[in-house]
């Protein structure tokens, strides 16, 4: 009884605390943003439009087009005429706890103010992921929303390569949720579970898996509602089985039709005695000759298509760490064979993401604009570029209901830029303000 009524006390003084003190109050009311005169560029339609936008707390509440918003009581309002509104851009393709925790969050804040407001991890430390994911998602550290996957792979992998256990310090890589060894016999329902509990968005079938296993990882995710991501091959299973597989992003163009083509098994980089013996292997295989009429090519394509897996190209990686290929002409480039696997992908109808691989370079660039560059020299059309940072990518994180594109109901995260990037979309650079979550970033 006693308990009773000092629990009524406390709620009534609280309740007479809380009327007292307006400021309090305040707080819990949910803040309104008003951008007006704005070229938008939606990525639903192919061109801009003139329109403004009405941001209510963390969403896109309203946008028109035809006639001006009238700003609700307290509206904070920013006349952007003669500027442009993309939805934020998402990374496909990152590593961001290869350092310390710090140097992440680093990292993640500089990705922000270049327009990131989403990023894929690929496979890092679980631990750290899920910490970056909370606080970047509440605003604790400054950052791009976090998406990641675990890892899963053969025994094979774990004991021959040491970066896993770079990522599993204080365990042992294979044993821990997110980078584990999974064979035949593995519960592969426990091995989800587990990924899942950690905040994972997908699973990374990553090596020494085959075509069975993979299928059965892939539809034991999906009945978990988790993604499967994968690179383009996973030794010893080629693309074509990756896709029919269940993959809903296949990673890097290069060299994707050679693995098809190959003639024998294919093999990773742990099934040679030396780095040597690998590299005169994969020169052999990168010397087969292909256009966009082999077969191969043709029926990998029309899969990916069909099974709409997202061709995350990572054309970044290929120019960036190939000293000729920097140094290249566009014409020159459009040769190399990542580019024309994604010329003809495009062509073909498959979805392309956009991912760097390699999201901040040492002089701070953020390299998913330069990917978004070389994705047009490849042959997508500029809003075809943009779509790849934003609504592709966000399909390919199973979020394409909150983030992507510009509609009501989808959480507010937007690039403000000076300058139009349907006409040259290297303007993606040009930032006037990045929004997150309706939060202007200052
Ligand atoms: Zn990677």
């Amino acid at each position: 009884m006693r308990k009773t009524v000092s629990l009524f006390a406390f709620l009534v003084l609280s309740t007479i605390a809380y009327s007292q003190n307006p400021a309090t109050a305040d707080t819990s009311e949910v803040s309104y943003v008003v951008l007006k005169n704005a070229t938008l560029i939606d990525a639903v339609s192919d061109t801009g439009k003139k329109g403004s936008l009405l941001i209510k707390g963390e969403r896109i509440e309203a946008l028109s087009y035809d006639r001006p918003i009238t700003p609700p009581k307290g509206a904070v309002v920013y006349d952007l005429e003669g500027k442009y509104i993309i939805p934020g851009l998402i990374d496909a393709h990152v590593h961001i706890t290869h350092g310390t925790l710090k140097e992440a969050q680093d990292q993640l804040q500089k990705a922000l103010k270049a327009g990131i407001t989403g990023v894929r991890d690929m496979g890092g430390d679980g631990r750290m992921l899920t910490l970056l994911q909370k606080n970047t998602k509440i605003g604790e550290d400054m950052g791009p929303d976090v998406f990641f996957s675990t890892i899963i792979a053969g025994p094979e992998f774990f004991a021959k390569d040491p970066r896993p256990q770079d990522v599993a310090k204080g365990a042992i890589a294979g044993q821990v949720p997110w980078v584990k060894a999974i064979t035949d016999t593995t519960d592969l329902r426990q091995v989800i579970a587990e990924a899942k509990g950690l905040g994972a968005t997908a699973i990374k079938v990553y090596l020494n898996i085959d075509k069975h296993l993979f299928k059965k990882v892939a539809a034991e995710a999906k009945r978990q509602h988790l993604k499967v991501w994968a690179h383009g091959v996973v030794p010893p299973t080629k693309p074509l089985d990756i896709t029919k597989g269940g993959a809903n992003v296949m990673s890097h163009a290069g060299s994707l039709i050679q693995y098809q083509m190959a003639k024998g098994p294919i093999k990773g980089r742990h099934d040679f005695e030396s780095r040597e013996k690998a590299a005169e292997w994969k020169a052999k295989l990168d010397a087969v000759k292909w256009d966009e009429n082999t077969p191969e090519v043709v029926q990998l394509f029309e899969a990916m298509k069909k099974n709409h897996s997202i061709l995350d190209a990572t054309l970044f990686v290929y120019y960036y760490f190939k000293e000729d290929l920097k140094n290249m002409e566009e014409d020159a480039l459009r040769q190399v064979d990542a580019f024309r696997a994604v010329t003809i992908a495009y062509d073909m109808g498959v979805k392309i993401g956009a991912g760097s691989d390699h999201m901040i370079s040492e002089d701070g660039t953020l390299n998913l604009h330069t990917e978004l560059k070389l994705l047009t020299t490849a042959g997508l059309s500029n809003i075809d570029a943009l779509r790849a940072a934003t609504i592709v990518n966000a399909e390919g994180l199973g979020e394409e209901k909150q983030i992507g594109t510009i509609e009501s109901g989808k959480l507010a995260n937007l690039v403000i830029l000076n300058t139009d990037p349907l006409e040259n979309i290297e303007n993606t650079l040009d930032i006037k303000y990045v929004v997150k979550r309706g939060v202007i970033i200052p």
